[in-house]
């Protein structure tokens, strides 16, 4: 690294998967000898991490660039990277259109974009010169693997999300996921159980298993590992630390009985599940090409609920997708509203280039507007009636911030960023997992007080 200590500010955007592929480009600068700034007026290297997977994200991504170019034309000696899924998508035509940019990674390129930033330190680091890149700009380089997971640093952090695979082999209609991120691509178990155990020993609490979809996990690896091997090991990592293990992105069309009674066995596993039905009318299941039915996974949720006590159940569905016509949509309410999920988000239908669906007719805008709306009123209606009815109960709680004099956190029903809080009263710091009960409750807020010493166990 040069005399003059290079300060690098990355400026984060995009989802749990991407955060951890920040984690380790943090852990990397740091590891090169540079400094992490907060913003970019303290720097002098910017990285904008960027999403891909809608419009509204690539929009974003693009105001991002924009602003960090901006930035790079005010100062000497100022460099400007842009790494994610945005140059995984669609590298050489943002080269062209935004040449001040000095240089574009895709998310499995972490060990480039180090060595651009300093190729002597950077070699050392990675303890090699000569790996071939991955075949895909999302894939991770199987050679590195492991030396890259152990640049993540999470000190200071309650939760932390485990990445255990890259890319996806589904063919959902609408979704690009698998034209940014490539295909499927488990991480070895070795290497996530490590990572793991490095996570917990830094002091988090909670670790959050995620992929594009869990349930494909290992099927690549041919070494007989499958997610029902791997998250019982996971379980009983987190539960020597007394901490939490979550799961989120299930791929309901590959459920089985095996995975719903490897989750039941699986240690320090939160009763929550995200089991993401996308659609419940059959047509529109069958346009989205997600090879499933709504009596397929009716029979899961059946089962969850009789199976793992307690469980909330967190799923999200897409709105206005072509093929989604008033009886479709109708359906989809009616199907909602009876299986009445703990916890339920939608999106509204977004025409990607380059999949099926962006060949088809979508519903209008406004349509799409006020299905959504639809959507969220049953969500608040459900949550009214399932916040109200949790008073009175015994909650563990994961306690994260002081705001105003308040300790905030989530119970084990709340997932980081999509579900709700928990506002806590009584002994307790940030970073404890801690039983208390519900005093009241609005909906997306639990009121939870300390629970005596005789109910903590
Ligand atoms: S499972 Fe479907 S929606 Fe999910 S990432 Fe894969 S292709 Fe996209």
């Amino acid at each position: 690294m040069s005399e003059q200590e290079r300060r690098v500010y990355l400026h984060r955007l995009g989802c749990p998967k991407l955060d951890v592929d920040n984690d380790l480009v943090e852990g990397g600068v740091g590891q090169l000898g540079a400094r992490l700034v907060d913003s970019s007026d303290d720097a002098d290297t910017v990285i904008v991490s960027t999403c891909a997977f809608i419009g509204d994200a690539q929009q974003e991504a693009v105001e991002a660039m924009l602003e960090a170019v901006a930035w790079k034309e005010l100062g000497p000696n100022r460099t400007v990277y842009v790494t994610g899924c945005m140059p995984a998508r669609y590298r050489s035509e943002l080269a062209k259109e935004v040449p001040e940019v000095d240089g574009w990674f895709g998310s499995g390129e972490t060990a480039e974009l180090l060595r651009s930033i300093d190729a002597v330190q950077a070699d050392a680091l990675l303890n090699e010169t000569t790996s071939k890149p991955s075949d895909h700009p999302g894939r991770f380089n199987r050679d590195l693997e492991d030396v890259l997971a152990a640049l993540r640093r999470v000190e200071g952090k309650t939760t932390a999300y485990l990445k255990i695979a890259e890319g996806c082999d589904r063919r959902c209609a609408y979704c690009a996921i698998p034209t940014i991120r490539g295909p499927y691509q488990s991480r070895r178990p070795g290497s996530i159980l490590s990572e793991a155990n490095r996570l917990l020993v830094q002091g988090v609490r909670e670790i959050i298993v995620t992929a594009e979809e869990v349930n494909s996990w290992g099927r690549d690896l041919g070494d007989g590992s499958t997610i029902e091997t791997l998250l019982p090991k996971l379980g009983e990592a987190v539960a020597k630390h007394d901490g939490w293990l979550r799961v989120l992105y299930t791929h309901p069309p590959l459920f089985s009985e095996s995975f719903v009674q490897a989750l039941a066995d699986t240690p320090a596993l939160v009763p929550y599940l995200d089991f993401p039905i996308e659609h419940a009318d059959d047509r529109v299941l069958k346009a989205m090409g997600r090879g499933t039915s709504w009596d397929f996974m009716q029979r899961w949720i059946d089962l969850l609920r009789e199976t793992i006590d307690g469980i909330a159940l967190r799923t999200s569905v897409i709105v206005g997708h072509p093929g989604e016509g008033v009886a479709e949509f109708a359906t989809l309410l009616k199907r909602l509203d009876a299986a009445r999920f703990d916890r339920l988000g939608v999106f509204r239908y977004s025409s990607e280039e380059g999949t099926r669906a962006s060949k088809k007719e979508a519903v209008s805008e406004d349509k799409a507007i006020s299905r959504a709306d639809e959507v969220m009123e049953l969500a608040l209606d459900h949550a009214t009636d399932w916040y109200s009815a949790r008073i009175g109960q015994k909650v563990d709680v994961l306690l994260e911030t002081v705001e105003e004099k308040t300790l905030l956190g989530r119970s084990v029903w709340d997932a980081p960023d999509v579900d709700g809080d928990v506002l806590w009263s009584g002994e307790g710091s940030p970073g404890e997992i801690r039983r208390g009960i519900v005093t009241d409750a609005e909906p997306f807020v639990l009121h939870v007080r300390a629970a005596p010493p005789s109910m903590e166990t």
